[in-house]
């Protein structure tokens, strides 16, 4: 039987409780920098992740990750309770974010992928960025063989005119007009489509061989740097950043064997903890992606968490190898409260 009207009240019933539910966020954050291109919408500007702090500081309360987890077993959830984590291992995590987490003495974790430590490289997905969207000058078509096919994109009149500006995000592309949305934004979607799924080194090989073509350096920008092996202690330094793994080569893990997994969570767990002379008990997975069958891989190699993405508050009882979290954009306080408020009464 079904009773015309139900979903609307539980949903009803479910907003009017919801202030009353034990319930955490965990919000999703990557960069602290001003960027004036940024498809993946990684980036808060210094200015808006201040406001977000000055809101958290008087709204809500904030814990640490591990703080988290023990609560959870315990099941004793305050709520309105929120927990800080930023993705990959930027280094302005340690120059942009620390100190205003220091300012306003609020605690987060910073997940590390350990391959990129230290590299005078970027990201694939900003060295993606850079070659195929701000080069100025690249060849009218581009063509990059993988895996057996061969890939051809004409660029024809955006050969040489780069994609300077936009904070457009990828998913919002769509929506520009014709004119705007050009063949270098579609080069860089499909690409970015093709490159993800790959094993690192076959990535690398790619990325490699569309710098020579192009005659591009491998060389990053300074301002997207990765950290440094010397910077992982004084990121950890104080009582307020925990450092956790992000793998050693941010792979999709469902792509990979279950050895690769492993030895991913392993190595990056190995030597984020010789690095800081500590155990490191936390994890979170690559883009979010948690191979359903490997469920419990984090707790096997020793993290006592995982988080993963999804935008749902976590509740008791929740696994906590599959936290989920909730994407933070570059959005002024205001809009910030509002978006945060919104997802506790869901
Ligand atoms: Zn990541």
């Amino acid at each position: 039987m079904r009773v015309r009207g139900l979903g609307r009240v539980k949903r009803y019933v479910r907003r009017m409780t919801a202030p009353f539910r034990s319930q955490a966020v965990i919000l999703m954050y990557h960069r602290i920098f001003e960027a004036s291109l940024d498809p993946w919408e990684l980036c808060v500007s210094p200015q808006n992740f201040s406001e977000h702090l000055e809101h958290l500081r008087r709204h809500y309360r904030v814990l640490t990750l591990p703080h988290l987890v023990r609560l959870l077993k315990t099941s004793e959830l305050p709520k309105r309770a929120v927990v800080l984590t930023f993705d990959d291992g930027y280094a302005d995590n340690l120059w942009n974010a620390k100190p205003l987490l220091e300012h306003f003495d609020i605690p987060a974790t910073v997940f590390v992928t350990t391959g990129y430590v230290g590299l005078n490289r970027e990201f694939w997905w900003d060295e993606l960025e850079r070659i195929v969207l701000l080069t100025p000058q690249l060849p009218k078509s581009l063509e990059l063989t993988l895996q057996g096919s061969r890939y051809t994109w004409e660029l024809a009149e955006w050969a040489d005119r780069p994609v300077i500006t936009g904070n457009m995000g990828v998913s919002e592309w769509g929506t520009l007009s014709n004119g705007k949305l050009t063949s270098r934004h579609k080069a860089y979607t499909d690409l970015h489509c093709l490159l993800r799924p790959l094993a690192h080194e076959e990535r690398r090989t790619a990325l490699a061989r569309l710098r020579s073509d192009m005659g591009v350096s491998g060389n990053g920008r300074s301002t997207y740097r990765p950290l440094t092996l010397e910077e992982i202690p004084k990121l950890a330094n104080g009582s307020l950043v925990e450092i956790g793994s992000h793998t050693v080569t941010h792979p999709v893990l469902s792509a990979q064997s279950m050895t690769i997994q492993r030895q991913e969570m392993v190595e990056s767990k190995r030597s984020l903890e010789k690095v800081l002379g500590r155990p490191v008990t936390t994890f979170c997975y690559p883009y979010g992606d948690v191979n359903k069958t490997a469920v419990e891989l984090p707790n096997e190699v020793g993290f006592d968490a995982a988080c993963t993405t999804g935008g749902r508050t976590v509740t008791s009882g929740v696994n906590p190898c599959l936290l989920p979290r909730t994407f933070v954009g570059n959005w002024n306080g205001e809009e910030f409260a509002k978006r945060l408020s919104k997802i506790f009464t869901q």
